[in-house]
């Protein structure tokens, strides 16, 4: 038996083989005219997938991690007030990056499986000025998805910047930078974008630009501060050779390769190929009598799902189960929880053949281990919600 596996966590993802076969080309010279081209195509594609014509890509070796630290290092001086709107572990660890930065944060957290309101968040911007505010698109330790125009509505509204994580939602989930008013919004490459880990990439618009023009002190993190990046990004996007530290050059090559798939699906079609694929997963997922964390399917992600096991399952045996059957999911995140609940990643280049091979490894378990399900209905229940039966 051949021992292909299937990697359905939520990042890495699966990668295209010619996004994989591009990462394999012998290494140019940062400086060739080929690679100054491909790195100014990857920065105006990233323009597409945003929807942000107007704002200022950057594209840095790193994780998503480093990009969510760069839009505070840049941003963020000490004292001035954040509001952190949390939905898991990830809208945490944006409070940790902030104070690091010596922030006056205050976190806002929504229960798990529910997001914050609207008007939990507009109370908070009353009250008090704050220079920005930050919350997670999809935050991957809950599944949780939050609706970003409302929020950034919010922040024009109350002259505040707001800073999107969207490492689990870009080129996955529907977003609009410049037409809501987004001041920040960041990914690693690993998520729905579909390039190896490796790369932190980041929109900014104007605004931001202009507020960390105007900073009174100096930016305290040397590798991100924009000084040192800005005239790269513009540099290559004029396709000039610029340096200041060695770029990723095979990862960027994957990268305007991958950004070159997604701008032939189309972002649209794309935004809706996940949600359908997502909606029919979540059919077959309850018909494995299995409930996902979100409380309400509006605020589930369609990029990833975190799902209960049954009462009782031993978490380890569950996924090493999996796993002998060749499909690699992943375990919880969040530290109430983690041993209660289990994610799968179901982006970028994610199909329907993909995911009726994971509910076939969560039935065959479950079947295994004496659970009382139908074999067969969760995937006829994702068959039929795909094509529409009734
Ligand atoms: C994965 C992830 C991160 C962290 O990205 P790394 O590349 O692991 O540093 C941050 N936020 C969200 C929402 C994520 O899914």
């Amino acid at each position: 038996m051949k021992g292909r596996e299937l990697l359905m966590i939520p990042g890495p993802i699966e990668f295209e083989p010619e996004v994989l076969q591009a990462m394999g080309i012998p290494t140019q010279s940062h400086l060739a005219p080929d690679f100054i081209e491909t790195f100014g195509n990857s920065l105006e594609l990233m323009r597409e997938v945003w929807k942000s014509p107007e704002g200022q890509p950057f594209i840095v070796a790193g994780t998503g991690t480093l990009a969510m630290d760069m839009a505070a290092a840049n941003l963020i001086e000490q004292g001035d007030r954040v509001l952190v709107i949390s939905t898991g572990y990830f809208g945490d660890r944006f409070k940790d990056i902030m104070d690091r930065y010596g922030a006056e944060t205050t976190i806002l957290e929504a229960p798990i499986g529910e997001v914050v309101s609207l008007e939990a968040i507009e109370n908070e911007l009353k009250n008090r000025p704050y220079k920005a505010l930050t919350f997670t698109h999809v935050d991957t330790s809950t599944g949780i998805l939050v609706d970003p125009a409302p929020i950034a509505q919010l922040a024009r509204q109350y002259e505040t910047l707001s800073i999107l994580d969207g490492v689990c939602s870009v080129a996955g989930e529907e977003i609009k930078q410049d037409e809501w008013g987004l001041d920040i919004v960041l990914t690693g490459s690993q998520k729905a974008i579909g390039v190896p880990p490796g790369l932190a990439l980041l929109v900014a618009s104007q605004k931001a630009i202009e507020v960390w023009g105007k900073r009174k002190t100096p930016v305290s993190n040397y590798y991100a501060d924009w000084h040192n990046w800005l005239p790269i990004m513009k540099g290559y996007e004029e396709r000039r050779p610029s340096y200041f530290g060695t770029p990723a050059v095979n990862l960027i090559v994957a990268l305007e390769t991958s950004l070159k798939i997604i701008s032939k699906e189309g972002m649209n079609e794309r935004v809706k190929r996940h949600q359908k694929l997502a909606k029919a997963f979540r059919t077959g997922i309850s018909s494995l009598n299995l409930t996902i964390l979100p409380k309400t399917t509006q605020s589930a992600a369609n990029t990833l799902s975190a799902v209960y096991y049954p009462k009782g399952m031993d978490s380890g045996s569950f996924l090493s189960k999996i796993a002998h059957n060749n499909v690699i999911i992943a375990g919880g995140l969040l530290s109430e929880i983690k041993t209660e609940y289990f994610r799968i990643g179901h982006m970028g280049s994610v199909s329907a053949n993909d995911l009726l091979a994971v509910l076939g490894a969560l039935e065959r378990v479950l079947l295994e281990l004496g659970h009382d399900i139908d074999s067969g209905k969760c995937l006829q229940a994702f068959q039929n919600e795909l094509l529409e039966i009734n």
